[in-house]
Formats: C-alpha cells, structure tokens, sequence
C-alpha cells in the first residue's frame, strides 16, 4: 500500500460531501433511502473510530420541490423565491431524514446551516467555529447545509463543493471526501476525449492545473462542475487538509479510502497561511456572473 495513502487511516477530521444527485433515484428525484443508509452507516463508522466527522449535503432544494409537486418548468417561472421556499421546506424533510437514520446508529446529528457572511464575518466566522468545536466534543455529527432559503446570489457560497471546502478549513479538518459521479480528475474530459488520462495524485494546485476543470458534470441537478471542484482542493489544501475526489456509485468507498486504499484523486495538503478566502470566494462569484 502506498504511504500516502496509507496516511489517510490517521486522520482526525474528516468532512464528506455529497451531492442530491448521489442521494435520489435518477428515475423520480425522490430519496434513495438504501445509499443514504450505506452513507450514515459508513460516517458512523468513522465516527466510532474517535474520529470527528461532518457531513455536507445538498438535497434541500431537490426535496423541497418534489414535496410540493413543482415542475421544472415551475421552478424557472421565479427561480430565486421558489427556490428558496423549495428549500425551506426540503432542508427540514431532509434533516428529518438523516436525523431518524443517524439515530439508528446511536449517533446525534446537528444542523448547520450557512452563508458567506459565516466566512467573510469575523463573528459569524467565530461563532460557527465555536459551535462546530463544542459538537465535536459532544460526540455530535454536524450536517450542513448553505442556508438556501436566505441566502440571494451576493452573499451564497453558491455550491456544496466549495462550501464543504469552507467548512475543512474553517474547522482544521486534515480530510475532505468530495462524492461524485465520477472517480477523481481526469487531464481532460473522458466523455468527450477517450485519451483522457486519470490523475491519481495533485501535489500542488498550478495554473495549469486548474484550467483542466470543465464547467460541468453533466449532471442534471447539484451545481458542482470539475472547476468547482478545483476551487474546492485550493481551498481545502492552502487550508491544511488533503482532498479527496471519489465516484460516490459505491459509497462504502469511504472506508475503503479511509483504510488507505487507491481510490480516486488525491490533493495533497499545501498549507497557505496567506491565503485569503473571502478574496477566493469573491473572485469564485465573479468568474461565475461573467
Ligand atoms: N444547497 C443546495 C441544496 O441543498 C445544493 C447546492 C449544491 O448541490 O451544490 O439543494
């Protein structure tokens, strides 16, 4: 087993992101309660390792709009409002749904629910630090969420995958496990290239690096493109946490990654003290407006 990987038994701190599409049956948008199941399982066996975990997921908006029988089409007609209330009432089902299952495994889950202003206020900042480090030391599993039913285009996060990357180097964590439909990084679109080669490894985050990313997943709903997830190592790394990118198709990869095997693409940690993440977070939001 290689010795990077094999470090990942150590770690501490781990958050794990997953994404709504990763969480519905593709064929009706309503829950997949079997993955769920496997994905709480699989956290609180991380969990009863001593570890601390934190769970990112989306699913609000998706849920939401399915509770109240919303069309696609319904939902263009006034994207921002119904979206919001859509989350409002899908964050709560959603929480409901972890909650029961969380239990299951005798373990309690918490809900945290944020915006930019949690990164770029140094109250805010403060305060949801503080409250991730006493849940930890209650043994609680933090969920969390971007706060969708407040949060308008200027002050969101915009996409799980950059908010989980918040949330690693908000709270120290030293691991970010991003789900997704697809197994890590590729040096170009293996859709559309079938040269395309897998990177198993990123030391550092180069320019070049970074353009690899293309705008989309192809996924239907959820927001985070490979470029999304790029920003995300940048900041999980300069924040001091190795980032992991792996196919959420079996998701009890995560103790396989844990147990230090080769799945997906790993971002080494490349701790940047300089590193302004309000700065990265507004130059995000403007590459996307333009
Ligand atoms: N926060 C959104 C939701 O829960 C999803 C954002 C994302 O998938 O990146 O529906």
């Amino acid at each position: 087993m290689n010795e990077i990987r094999k470090a990942m038994r150590d770690k501490k701190r781990i958050v794990v992101k997953i994404g709504s599409s990763s969480l519905q049956h593709a064929q009706t948008g309503d829950l997949d309660y079997i993955r769920l199941d496997v994905l709480v399982r699989e956290l609180c066996n991380i969990k009863n390792q001593g570890k601390d975990v934190v769970l990112v997921t989306s699913g609000a908006i998706a849920q939401g709009r399915k509770a109240v029988h919303m069309t696609a089409a319904q939902m263009q007609e006034n994207p921002v409002a119904v979206k919001q209330a859509c989350a409002a009432v899908g964050q709560a089902r959603l929480m409901m749904t972890y909650q029961k299952i969380f239990a299951e495994y005798n373990q309690v889950a918490a809900q945290i629910l944020m915006t930019r202003h949690t990164v770029d206020d140094d109250n805010n900042r403060q305060n949801a630090q503080n409250t991730f480090e006493e849940l930890f030391k209650m043994g609680v599993i933090p969920i969390v969420n971007e706060n969708d039913t407040v949060a308008t285009h200027e002050i969101g996060i915009g996409d799980n995958d950059t908010l989980s990357a918040v949330v690693a180097s908000m709270i120290g964590a030293d691991l970010l496990i991003l789900l997704s439909d697809i197994d890590g990084l590729y040096t170009d679109d293996p859709h559309s290239n079938p040269e395309a080669v897998f990177v198993e490894v990123v030391k550092r985050l180069d320019d070049s690096l970074m353009r690899m990313g293309k705008g989309s997943t192809g996924s239907q709903v959820g927001t985070g493109g490979m470029s999304t997830k790029l920003g995300a190592a940048k900041i999980a790394t300069a924040g001091g946490a190795d980032m992991i990118i792996a196919n959420s198709a079996d998701i009890r990869i995560l103790h396989r990654i844990m147990d230090g095997r080769n799945y997906g693409t790993l971002f080494l940690a490349d701790p940047d003290t300089g590193f302004d993440l309000s700065a990265f977070l507004a130059k995000m939001h403007e590459g996307k407006e333009s």
